[in-house]
C-alpha cells in the first residue's frame, strides 16, 4: 500500500512487484506525473500502447483465422501460400510484441527513477 490515494475514489493505492500502481477499488492503473508536459508524454505513450494492444489483438485474430484455414486446406499449393502468410504474420506479431515490451520497460524505468 502506498501513501497516495486514487485521484478518483480516494482509496489508498497499491504498487505491484512489476512497478504497476493500481487502485483496488476502480481496478485502474495509476501513473504519477510531475508536470503538465510529463502528463502529455505519458498520455501519448498510453495511446500508443493502446494502439499496439489493438494491433496485437487484430494480428492474433488473423493468426487464428489462418490456423483454421490451414487446418481445413488440402490443396498443397494453397497450403504453401497460407503458411507463407502465417510466417510473415508471426514475424509482425513478434516485432509488435517486442515494441510492446519496450513500452512496458520504459514505463517501469521511469517510475523507478522517481
Ligand atoms: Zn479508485
Amino acid at each position: 500500500m502506498l501513501d497516495r490515494s486514487c485521484p478518483d475514489c480516494n482509496v489508498p493505492l497499491f504498487q505491484f512487484k512489476d512497478g504497476t500502481v493500481k487502485c483496488a477499488s476502480c481496478n485502474r492503473k495509476v501513473i504519477f506525473a510531475k508536470s503538465d508536459e510529463e502528463i502529455q508524454v505519458l498520455e501519448s505513450r498510453l495511446h500508443q500502447q493502446e494502439a499496439f494492444l489493438d494491433l496485437l489483438a487484430t494480428l492474433h485474430g488473423k493468426a487464428s483465422y489462418l490456423s483454421q484455414e490451414i487446418a481445413s486446406q488440402t490443396d498443397i499449393d494453397k497450403l504453401e501460400k497460407l503458411l507463407g502468410i502465417l510466417g510473415s504474420l508471426l514475424d509482425v506479431i513478434y516485432k509488435a510484441q517486442r515494441i510492446q515490451n519496450e513500452f512496458l520497460t520504459l514505463n517501469f524505468e521511469k517510475r523507478n527513477k522517481q
